[in-house]
């Protein structure tokens, strides 16, 4: 198995920073404020891919900077699957949880 968890968590958050217009400054401070200090330069690091891992504490603090939250984050990343629709919505229907289209 090939552990790429980590990457995929961070390119699915970088995606809803860019959705959401925050800076990565403003991410940044908004972890800082959650009880996780970080720094722009740090975050900057994760987004390369230059730190290739994160820890859980990270993945919580910047899911809940984002407004969102852990379980939104690993539903997009296809890590688990949508509690609402399991991963496959009824015929002809759109998740209104995880956007999945059958
Ligand atoms: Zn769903």
């Amino acid at each position: 198995m090939t552990l790429l968890v980590s990457s995929a968590v961070v390119s699915v958050l970088r995606a809803m920073r860019h959705e959401q217009g925050v800076s990565a400054q403003l991410l940044a401070d908004r972890m800082t404020e959650l009880g996780y200090p970080t720094k722009r330069s740090a975050l900057a690091n994760v987004e390369s891919g230059r730190r290739k891992e994160i820890s859980v504490d990270y993945l919580v603090a910047a899911a809940e900077a984002l407004n969102t939250d852990l379980l939104t984050v690993l539903v997009r990343c296809q890590l688990v699957a949508c509690p609402a629709c399991k991963g496959s919505p009824p015929g002809g229907f759109t998740c209104n949880s995880c956007g999945a289209a059958s």
